[in-house]
């Protein structure tokens, strides 16, 4: 069985995607390991399937080069981001691990092989270094999504622990809450510390936290046009201004302390979620600091229906934000494992799907609903997302990304709604059942519509998306 903590499924990096741009760039962290420094040559970076097709819109090439140079998408200040892929591109070298400089021009050594899809996984990069020896070491990573990388040889190298209460599918999960009488995050308590002490636990699951906050916060204090070449305009900014009634606030704090102040009527949530949710993945559109959850392109959807359980419930604490992530993340494994949280393989089901049933789960639990309840809104929320393809415009994850986010949000809020006022046993289908069906239509579903870009919106609109 696959073991999965609860921090493989959120992870702090940078946008646009996490299987299009983290994974390749954990991949090229990954390879350096195998490079004999001194004796370098040259790189080489092959990129097939999707990674090819929406490779330029996701930001592969840059992702690979960062990872190449020795950056961690956790530390890299993103500010720094357009200089060094400017430097590389100017002097034609690449300073490789921060140990040595070589020759590197990204247009001939970054090859995009858009007709060729390995068999394996259709988002695949082939690494190789050649030395002065004429040693030649080749890598091929395959990027699974929500920025996990596997090879031929490995999965995801996560060290294997043992884990007391190990969980494939949902009925396991309620099982083992049941004879435990325990809640969902409760039992998740107990196996993650199978990986890590509760302190680190604690620290972990609020800094997380904190960047989701910072980001929303960043995201609607922006204003201007994204990069890429559409000229999606951001919007959370103007929402954010109409909704504050034109106040300024220089710290997240002081914002979030104002909005909790404000008496907030239906129309005007409906508003605030969307506003965070814009705000996340117009941040994630343009290289900035997200949290993975389950993946970049649907990084919007938990922090938006997070800040709406921390600012406008009676119930909020900050014990009730670190249970939530808990169970969300313990529904994204259990995807992960019975399914795909891949756009490439499952399309945008895999995506805004996963990460609405995720907050789904999560805003239950912490609402007081049981783990049935929890997990009866985690399927509700997938139900209504079954089917929904990946067609991003010009590969870049703006439209419909961006905008999917508040309604996979929106979702997840009327899914816990719904299942906190219901009587779970009474419920027709299970969340494994959704999980099965899903992974069904992923198979069934036409290539065109898993993040190709070759189909849907992304063959209604034509866009020539500048080279950059
Ligand atoms: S359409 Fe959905 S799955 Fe595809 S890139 Fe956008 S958010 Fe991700």
């Amino acid at each position: 069985m696959e073991q999965i903590s609860v921090f493989d499924i959120f992870k702090i990096g940078v946008g646009p995607s996490s299987s299009h741009t983290m994974g390749p760039w954990k991949a090229a962290q990954l390879f350096l390991e195998e490079i004999d420094f001194l004796d370098l040559n040259q790189l080489e970076v092959h990129l097939y399937g999707s990674l090819a097709k929406t490779g330029k819109g996701h930001g592969t090439d840059i992702a690979v080069q960062l990872g190449l140079m020795g950056y961690d998408p956790k530390t890299i200040p993103v500010e720094e981001i357009d200089t060094a892929i400017e430097d590389i591109k100017v002097n034609q070298a690449l300073f490789v691990g921060e140990r040595i400089r070589i020759p590197f021009n990204p247009n001939e050594q970054i090859v995009f092989h858009f007709d060729k899809t390995l068999e394996a996984h259709p988002n695949a990069l082939t690494l190789k270094a050649i030395h002065q020896s004429g040693k030649l070491v080749e890598q091929t990573y395959y990027s699974v999504g929500g920025g996990f990388i596997t090879t031929d040889d490995t999965q995801e190298s996560e060290t294997r622990v043992d884990i007391k209460f190990p969980v494939q599918w949902g009925e396991e999960l309620l099982k083992w809450c049941e004879q435990e009488d325990v809640s969902i995050h409760e039992l998740l308590w107990i196996n993650e510390q199978a990986w890590r002490p509760k302190e680190e636990i604690y620290l972990k699951l609020d800094e997380i936290w904190e960047t989701m906050k910072q980001c929303v916060f960043r995201g609607c204090n922006r204003k201007g046009i994204l990069p890429g070449g559409l000229n999606v305009k951001r919007r959370a900014f103007e929402m954010n201004s109409q909704l504050s009634e034109g106040k300024v606030f220089d710290h997240v704090d002081d914002w979030v302390d104002y909005i909790k102040s404000l008496q907030v009527g239906f129309s005007e949530t409906l508003k605030w979620v969307s506003c965070f949710a814009l705000a996340v993945n117009e941040e994630n559109a343009s290289f900035g600091r997200v949290v993975t959850a389950p993946t970049n392109g649907a990084s919007g959807v938990i922090p938006a229906v997070l800040m709406y359980y921390a600012l406008f419930s009676e119930e909020a604490s900050q014990e009730g934000i670190r249970n939530f992530i808990m169970t969300a993340g313990e529904v994204g494994s259990i995807f992960k494992k019975g399914s795909t949280i891949s756009a490439a393989m499952g399309g945008c089901q895999a995506e805004i799907g996963v990460s609405s049933a995720m907050a789904a789960a999560g805003l239950t639990e912490c609402l007081g609903g049981n783990p049935q309840q929890a997990l009866m809104a985690a399927e509700i929320a997938m139900e209504h997302h079954l089917g929904m393809t990946c067609d991003p415009i010009g590969g870049l994850v703006q439209i419909p990304c961006i905008e999917r986010n508040t309604m996979g949000a929106i979702k997840a809020i009327t899914a816990c709604q719904i299942a906190l006022n219901s009587d779970p046993k009474s419920a027709l289908v299970s969340l494994d059942d959704v999980i099965k069906s899903m992974w069904e239509t992923a198979v069934d579903m036409n290539t065109k519509y898993k993040e190709t870009s070759e189909g849907g919106l992304a063959s209604q609109i034509s866009v020539i998306v500048p080279e950059c």
